[in-house]
C-alpha cells in the first residue's frame, strides 16, 4: 500500500514543486530550496525537460501527495468523478475541496493537510455533534464541524487561528467556539488544488 512515511519535503521534490503537506515547514525547511541554494540555482536533475506524460504524472502525484492518498485510493476517486455529471477534471477538484481533512484545514483550524488528518484521526473533531474519524468524509450543506475545546489553548494552533483570514465563502467560521458550518458547496472559483486538473483526466483517460 506504501503509506509514505519518510520526510514530507521528499515529496516536494519528486514534484518540484512545494505541496505545503506541514504547512509553514515548506517557507523556510524545504528541501526544493535547500537543492536550488546548492546549484546556485542551476537547473538540477529534477528541473529537466519531461515528455507530455511526465508532465501528466507529475501534476496527478501533485494532486495526489496534497491529499494524502495512495495511488490506488487516487483512481478509485478519479473513477467516482467520472461516474459523476460534468466534466471529470472538475468533478476531481470538488470531490477534493469538499473531504473533510480538506474543510479542516480551510477553516484554519489545522495549518497544514497533515495537521487536518492528525486532529480527525485522534477523534478532535465532531460532525453534527459526531466524533468522526474519517479523513475522507464528504462535508454536505449544513454540516457543522466542532473542534475538541482542548485544543484551544494549544499556542501553535492558536496564533495560525488567529491570523488565518483565508476562509472560502462557502464556509462559515467561530473561531471563538472552534465551530464552523458548511453554507453552501464549493464551486470552480472556491477549488484551490494548485493542479491543472485537465493533465490528471488525460493522465487516466488512456
Ligand atoms: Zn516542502
Amino acid at each position: 500500500m506504501g503509506r509514505y512515511l519518510g520526510s514530507v519535503c521528499k515529496l516536494c521534490r519528486r514534484v518540484n514543486d512545494k505541496l505545503f503537506l506541514k504547512g509553514e515547514r515548506c517557507d523556510t525547511k524545504c528541501t526544493l530550496d535547500k537543492r536550488k541554494k546548492k546549484t546556485g540555482g542551476k537547473p538540477t536533475r529534477f528541473v529537466k525537460k519531461t515528455s507530455e506524460y511526465g508532465k501528466r504524472l507529475t501534476e496527478k502525484q501533485k494532486a495526489r501527495f496534497s491529499a494524502r492518498m495512495n495511488e490506488d485510493q487516487f483512481r478509485n476517486l478519479f473513477k467516482q468523478a467520472r461516474k459523476m455529471k460534468g466534466s471529470p477534471g472538475q468533478n476531481l477538484l470538488y470531490l477534493l475541496e469538499t473531504r473533510l481533512d480538506n474543510v479542516v484545514k480551510k477553516m484554519g483550524f489545522a495549518q497544514s493537510m497533515i495537521g487536518a488528518r492528525q486532529m480527525i484521526s485522534h477523534g478532535n473533531v465532531k460532525v453534527n455533534n459526531r466524533n468522526l474519524k474519517v479523513p475522507a468524509y464528504r462535508v454536505r450543506i449544513g454540516d457543522k464541524i466542532v473542534i475538541n475545546p482542548k485544543l484551544k489553548e494549544n499556542i501553535g494552533l492558536k496564533r495560525w487561528r488567529e491570523n488565518y483570514t483565508r476562509i472560502p465563502t462557502w464556509l462559515t467560521v467561530d473561531k471563538e467556539n472552534l465551530s464552523g458550518e458548511i453554507i453552501s458547496l464549493p464551486s470552480r472559483a472556491d477549488f484551490s488544488y494548485p493542479v491543472d486538473e485537465t493533465l490528471i483526466v488525460e493522465l487516466y483517460s488512456r
